[in-house]
């Protein structure tokens, strides 16, 4: 521990914090469960930031690494290609919604939508239209940490530093169903939300390039989630407008949302989409973009024209990353995850049900492999506890002492576990969950 404070400087923390709360070394991953070296285990309920969704250590996966380090590591994509890649991109058009049909690959997600936001707006270009220069996001939406993907995101704590060096963005509201009247549907008030985006494209669609969105649930914006029926709406008026769809399916990719992509569950096909996270169920940095030969024909000319997409990543179509995302959608096609994993999501339902009733509980929402709870100060009025209380990190801290990771965002307590889970696990996190809560609230 030592060390690692000496010479480490972690993602997303204050380094100050360490001073209370010990840093903890992993000795190693065994399925959910990780174990550090003092022999304690604590099972992954977050999937290490929504990554790991076939267990730490997978057999089946580390045979496929092994394989395929043992044969090519990696080769530069421009130019030259391989096996492994051409593999994963025919498997990507095909489980995908149907209509994207080409792959363009990135290292991580936050890149991934910067691919995304340049094509678009190269597409425009391309096209003779150099009216288009906007981007519309969602209110409460995370999108990435550099500096384009954090212009279309809209977390304040994450933002609101570096807003002198961002992109200007036109924002819509949140379909959140949080904040819908009581007795209101999920389905009625993100169609209430929604007439503010169709305002919006109707009024400035000559100048936007692309609208871009988290598919069900904003997920860094505090597990919020809305109705399908919104995404169903904003690729109609997106066509109507003449504008882009980009869908952020790096976080609910994968299976979370209950199918394999959330658009599926709304019935569309995006302009772009954006995958990562689960794509190598959580071991190797990998994106990808998807696109539809529509937007690939606009870039394909005589090489003086400049049309190209002249972007570059070094690590772009790495085969042992390539190799371990087939692996993954061997276990997806295999196993029959999405099938399995309803009765793993009926089980974090009905473990948690409980909660509904608790006197500092808002809220229990959940999208298939996501469940959330969200702790309030007052239950009637939605009074969040100040922020500054850090009532979540109590949540974590009774976590730690009993087998679980939970590591909830502010007052936001999550489940969102790896798919090789059991049912008794999942009744240990809501347990633990429960009790957590209620030590954090008193
Ligand atoms: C995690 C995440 C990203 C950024 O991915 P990184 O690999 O962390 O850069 C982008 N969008 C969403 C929805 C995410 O959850």
């Amino acid at each position: 521990m030592a060390r690692d404070l000496n010479a480490l400087w972690h993602p997303c923390t204050q380094m100050k914090d360490h001073e209370r709360l010990p840093i903890i070394p992993i000795k190693k991953g065994d399925g959910v469960w990780l174990e550090d070296f003092e022999g304690n285990r604590y099972i992954d309920a977050i999937s290490s930031w929504w990554v790991n969704i076939f267990g730490h250590c997978n057999p089946r996966i580390n045979d496929a690494i092994k394989e395929q380090l043992d044969t090519l590591e990696h080769v530069i994509l421009a130019g030259f290609t391989h096996e492994t890649v051409i593999e994963l991109s025919e498997r990507l058009v095909q489980v995908t919604p149907r209509g994207l049909d080409k792959c363009f690959y990135a290292d991580n997600g936050s890149s991934a939508i910067e691919v995304a936001l340049k094509m678009s707006f190269h597409y425009w270009r391309n096209s003779g239209n150099t009216r288009k220069t906007k981007f519309v996001n969602l209110a409460n939406s995370y999108h990435g940490e550099t500096l384009g993907a954090l212009s279309v995101g809209d977390v304040s704590l994450y933002k609101d530093t570096y807003e002198p060096l961002l992109l200007e963005i036109l924002t819509a509201p949140s379909p959140d169903c949080y904040n819908r009247d009581p007795g209101e549907s999920w389905e009625d008030y993100s169609l209430r939300q929604f007439a503010h985006m169709e305002k919006l494209l109707a009024e400035q669609g000559d100048e936007i390039c692309a609208v871009i969105v988290e598919p069900l649930i904003q997920c860094a914006g505090h597990m919020r989630m809305y109705h399908p029926i919104y995404l169903t709406r904003l690729k109609a008026a997106c066509e109507k407008y003449n504008v882009h769809l980009i869908a952020d399916e790096i976080a609910v990719g994968f299976g979370r949302t209950g199918t394999m992509f959330a658009c599926e569950q709304a019935g569309i096909t995006p302009d772009f989409m954006c995958l990562s996270k689960g794509l190598t169920a959580g071991y190797l940095p990998l994106s990808v973009v998807l696109t539809t030969n529509h937007v690939y024909d606009a870039f394909y000319d005589e090489y003086e024209t400049l049309k190209a997409f002249l972007h570059s990543h070094s690590y772009t179509g790495n085969p042992i990353g390539c190799r371990t995302a087939l692996a993954t959608l061997d276990i997806f096609a295999q196993d029959n995850v999405i099938e399995a994993n309803k009765a793993l999501s009926k089980c974090m339902w009905d473990s948690t049900q409980h909660l509904i009733d608790h006197p500092h509980v808002a809220d229990v929402r959940q999208h298939g492999m996501v469940l959330a709870i969200e702790m309030v100060q007052n239950k009637s009025s939605k009074t969040p506890y100040p922020w500054q209380e850090r009532r979540g990190l109590r949540v974590f801290e009774h976590g730690l002492k009993n087998n679980c990771l939970l590591r909830p965002l502010g007052n936001v307590v999550y489940m969102m576990p790896p798919y090789i889970i059991t049912e008794s696990e999942i009744q240990h996190l809501a347990k633990i969950a429960t009790e957590g809560i209620d030590i954090a609230t008193r």
